[in-house]
């Protein structure tokens, strides 16, 4: 702590709502540069689409979204469309204002006619998107789940998911959307801080009942009704490690911006919160992440009339403070210098004493090996079972703490992912021709150079035509008014770029493999004049 103003450098800065410090050399700060930005609600629909549209089947846990007011002739076409194929389809879309939190300007409607296209709306950009008229219901109400979820490094990617979390409810019961119940709030968006001035708010003391309550506790009464739990919390890490990886190529892209490699800079980790819907089939469905989650665990209560006082909700204090306490327990700047003097001083001692080393072999050896066997048994749905680090020890200051409650998903479970990070490629090709440090958008040239070293030019594809696809392709993003501080293009209208050029050389082949082929192309000539350029140095 600095009182008196920071006259040193801190192991850890603790930021309020977003990273705006670049005077920080050293440490560990609480935001990435850019995630705020990344999970506003038109970035992340962004992401998600372009995910979408190389993995269709494994990103389909978003509801399907339209960006207005830039596709709302798309959005009115493709819903004309869809009726037309199937006139029993009887939907709702839900229209959530870009940037908006708390349920703030959302509105329900049954027919893209009735979007609000005022002045409002092209002033304020949002989402329009289908609405899930079949949620789970406990006790007759819709609620939604909140979950933690720490991002611990970008590079190599870390993640960690809390092991509980939060479930909000609605307070009036829910019925399917009819013109006549549309407007009602409180039968239909789950925000605490809407609910909360509902007459029906029930505030409690206990984490299994209320308008508030643990996931666990809806996770015990689902398991009681016979439910797959396990499948679930399997669906749900796979929910949140598949939106990670959506979000992770735009974040490097900041990061490099904010924290050029090679000088002296902090390192980031960041805690999200993770809002997900669950369908009366149990389906897990992603509405939102926060970058600046709430962490109050007291809540305002009405004392005696017209007296409001802070008073501390329990279930807050069960979920949340776990996550703080553990997110320093993992980000620990000390944390690596205690385990590596324990295993020194393990290592000197068994060197002491010969006997015990084959013994202390044997036993690591098969310890290891049984907790292989039980993982593998486990996959990706344990989440009971309490991580605790290995070598607590008498004089490890963190033998006295509960187990850790969250649990690492990421690189756990990397290879049964890994094929997803294709845009991530494509971002290293994009940071490796931006040139200028500090920048996050690609001028001309460097796009030229990229076709050139990649050798993607030839007799039917000239660099007057690579010229034409840049200009084309930045000035359609540029005008989409996302933001204009730099000029020259931005990743998502290099990824745009890049499947055109992927889909134009490797003809009638789905998008992902046409994007593989291509990755792998550029991959392998950047290589190669990489080692060409290594020779002529040493020359
Ligand atoms: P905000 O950031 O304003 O809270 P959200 O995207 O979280 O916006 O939406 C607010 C609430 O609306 C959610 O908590 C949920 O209850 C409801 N909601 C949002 N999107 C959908 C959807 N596609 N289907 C059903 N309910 C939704």
């Amino acid at each position: 702590q600095f009182p008196f103003g920071r006259r040193l450098p801190c192991d850890i800065y603790w930021h309020g709502v977003s990273f705006h410090d670049n005077d920080i050399f050293s440490g560990q700060v609480n935001k990435f540069p850019g995630m705020t930005e990344m999970v506003r609600k038109i970035t992340l629909s962004r992401a998600v689409r372009t995910m979408q549209d190389l993995f269709p089947l494994e990103y389909n846990f978003y509801p399907r979204s339209w960006i207005l007011p830039e596709e709302f002739s798309l959005f009115v076409d493709e819903v004309r469309m869809m009726k037309d194929g199937d006139p029993g389809w009887k939907p709702t879309f839900i229209v959530k204002p870009d940037g908006g939190c708390q349920g703030d300007g959302i509105y329900l409607i049954k027919d893209p006619s009735d979007i609000r296209l005022t002045g409002s709306i092209q002033s304020r950009p949002a989402v329009v998107q289908e609405y899930i008229c079949k949620p789970l219901l406990v006790d007759k109400l819709k609620f939604d789940i909140r979950l933690y979820v720490l991002l611990k490094s970008l590079e190599p990617l870390e993640i960690y998911i809390a092991k509980d979390g939060l479930s909000r409810f609605c307070t009036e019961p829910y019925q399917e959307p009819t013109l006549k119940n549309l407007h009602q709030v409180f039968m239909h968006l789950t925000n605490y801080s809407l609910n909360i001035h509902s007459g029906n708010f029930i505030h409690s003391d206990s984490v299994s009942t209320g308008s508030k309550r643990t996931f666990s506790s809806i996770l015990c009464k689902l398991s009681s009704r016979g439910a797959d739990v396990k499948k679930l919390w399997s669906d749900i890490i796979s929910l949140v490690i598949k939106t990670i990886i959506a979000l992770t190529p735009e974040l490097k892209v900041y990061y490099q911006s904010d924290i050029p490699a090679g000088k002296p800079g902090p390192t980031c980790f960041q805690i999200l919160g993770f809002d997900i819907l669950l369908m009366k089939n149990l389906k897990p469905m992603l509405l939102e992440v926060n970058a600046n989650p709430s962490m109050r665990i007291e809540h305002e209560q009405e004392l005696s009339p017209g007296v409001f006082g802070n008073v501390p909700s329990p279930v807050d204090e069960e979920v949340k403070v776990a996550v703080i306490r553990d997110t320093l327990r993992l980000v620990d700047p000390q944390k690596k210098k205690r385990k590596d003097d324990h295993f020194e001083r393990q290592h000197i001692e068994s060197y002491k004493n010969k006997i015990n080393v084959r013994y202390n072999y044997f036993l690591c050896y098969r310890c290891q090996a049984s907790e292989h066997i039980s993982e593998a048994g486990e996959e990706l749905l344990d989440t009971g079972r309490a991580d605790r680090p290995r070598y607590d020890s008498a004089e490890s200051p963190e033998a006295d703490l509960p187990s850790l409650c969250l649990k690492q998903v990421f690189p756990k479970y990397a290879k049964q992912f890994s094929y997803l990070r294709l845009v991530d490629r494509v971002a290293a090709l994009f940071i490796r021709f931006l040139g200028v440090k500090g920048t996050t958008k690609l001028g001309p040239t460097g796009f030229r150079t990229f076709i050139r070293n990649c050798k993607l030019s030839n007799s039917s594809f000239s660099m007057a035509s690579v010229d034409i696809l840049y200009i084309d392709i930045t000035r359609r993003w540029n005008s989409m008014g996302i933001e204009h501080k730099e000029s020259g293009m931005c990743l998502q209208a290099f990824v745009e770029a890049f499947f055109c050029l992927a889909q134009k050389k490797y003809k009638s082949l789905p998008l992902h493999e046409q994007v593989t082929l291509l990755i792998e192309f550029c991959e392998y000539h950047l290589a190669a004049l990489d080692e060409k350029r290594l020779v002529c140095g040493r020359g």
